[in-house]
């Protein structure tokens, strides 16, 4: 694969994304001679904005809300990205356009580096959306033999259930998906606004059960910080987001990015040390 003429994050919103913050300085520090930027697609603009991007010979990341479309506009998709029905990284040869999933490996590692080792047994989690069938197809390729889903819209959680028979399990009452949970994992947005609900209430969390919120932005989400004063070992998604963006400079450049650099420039932005 050639170098990427352009890289870009394309979603909407992505004004206050932290992605540009790291990729940034992950290509600084390379030496390499490009910028990472943010651009605003509306969905329906999605289409024409690849079309150019393939024929510029560019690169980059997808988020909400254009995981799923961006899958339909690839040519070709990872194995991983096929399992998920969406795709976070792509990049362009031959004027086409080629998918990847990193938000799966990227959830792997931001659950090694909580709980010290390999994936759970058994997840507890809330949610039913795109973040949510990520974490399925990495329990799939991993240890854990189930999956517990409460979503809201059990009509979601079903069709996930549906598409990963051998993992998930649908729950109806939280309480029953966290019983024995060895992680509970919050795979709802719930969080991004201070005065959102928790997505479980603290008490109903099992004794020092790991909990991962996929929500992050500058600041840890109040649930994360509920939780660990609680006693519960907990991290919010700010290590998933920087580790899926590492795995994609990688897809794109064929070599790891400074990691070190990465954390500078996130410690820069919001005084958090990874
Ligand atoms: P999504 O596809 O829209 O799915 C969201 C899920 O949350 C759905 O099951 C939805 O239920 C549920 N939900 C939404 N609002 C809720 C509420 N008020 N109460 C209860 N359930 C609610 O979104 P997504 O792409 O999965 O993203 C979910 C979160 O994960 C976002 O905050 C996103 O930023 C984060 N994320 C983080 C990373 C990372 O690298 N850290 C990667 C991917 C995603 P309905 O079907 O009923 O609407």
């Amino acid at each position: 694969m050639s170098r990427p003429a352009r890289l870009v994050l394309l979603g909407s919103p992505v004004a206050h994304s932290l992605s540009p913050t790291f990729q940034n300085a992950a290509l600084a520090s390379a030496g390499l001679p490009l910028r990472y930027e943010a651009i605003d697609v509306a969905p329906s603009a999605l289409g024409a904005v690849l079309g150019e991007l393939a024929r510029e010979g560019a690169a980059g990341n997808v988020t909400v809300p254009h995981k799923e479309a961006a899958f339909e506009h690839c040519s070709t998709r990872t194995e991983v990205a096929d399992r998920v029905g969406a795709v976070n990284t792509f990049w362009t040869e031959d004027g086409a356009l080629h998918g990847d999933n990193t938000d799966v490996a990227g959830f792997q590692r931001a659950v090694r580096a909580l709980v010290g080792g390999p994936m759970p047994s058994r997840i507890a989690m809330i949610g039913a959306g795109g973040a949510a069938a990520a974490v399925c197809a990495a329990a799939e390729q991993g240890s854990a033999s189930e999956v517990r889903i409460a979503a809201r819209t059990m009509a979601r959680a079903e069709a996930l259930a549906a598409r990963f028979p051998r993992v998930v399990g649908v729950y109806p009452a939280v309480d029953a998906a966290l019983e024995d949970a060895a992680l509970v994992v919050n795979a709802t947005p719930l969080g991004l606004r201070a005065d959102d609900a928790f997505p479980v209430a603290i008490e109903r969390l099992p004794a020092d059960v790991p909990v991962l919120d996929l929500v992050y932005g500058p600041d840890e989400t109040q649930w994360v910080v509920a939780a660990r004063a609680a006693g519960h070992p907990a991290a919010d998604g700010l290590r998933m987001l920087v580790e899926q963006g590492a795995l994609s400079f990688e897809r794109w450049f064929g070599f790891a990015p400074d990691r070190e650099a990465m954390a500078r420039a996130i410690a820069s932005c919001t005084g958090r040390r990874l």
